[in-house]
């Protein structure tokens, strides 16, 4: 069975080093979406050592931190599902109160239709990206 972030990226890529990588997920009405996905495959995050568990956190909090940074958010939700793809990625969202979910989360049914918001750059977001994580 093809596993989707074991054959492709997962969406624009922002940051990477040898262990994750950070990439903005293509919803037009979240700009704000990213993802941190391991690169190998890995199902759950105690599957991982303690030292690997607290590097991808490192990771999902620096990308909570830029996007809080850059676009100032009503809330940021953190998320590690993997349902649907069962390779360990953790969402990383920045949500406003006029978003077509809000207070609901972006899987849930919409309540509007959301407002649409200006996307900060794949440059300035991984620019700022490189500066927390080097
Ligand atoms: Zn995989």
């Amino acid at each position: 069975m093809g596993c989707e972030f074991c054959e492709q990226d997962g969406g624009a890529v922002l940051w990477r080093d040898a262990f994750c990588r950070i990439v903005r997920a293509a919803y037009e009405d979240y700009p704000g979406f990213c993802r941190v996905i391991l690169n190998r495959h890995v199902r759950e995050m105690t599957d991982l050592p303690e030292s690997e568990r607290d590097r991808m956190m490192h990771a999902v909090f620096a990308c909570e931190q830029v996007l809080r940074e850059l676009y100032r958010p009503e809330k940021v939700n953190l998320a590690s599902l993997g349902n649907q793809v069962p390779h360990l990625h953790w969402h990383v969202l920045a949500l406003f109160a006029d978003d077509a979910h809000f207070p609901d989360t972006v899987w849930s049914a919409a309540r509007r239709s959301g407002a649409r918001r200006a996307a900060v750059s794949d440059a300035a977001l991984g620019a700022r990206l490189r500066g927390v994580l080097g």
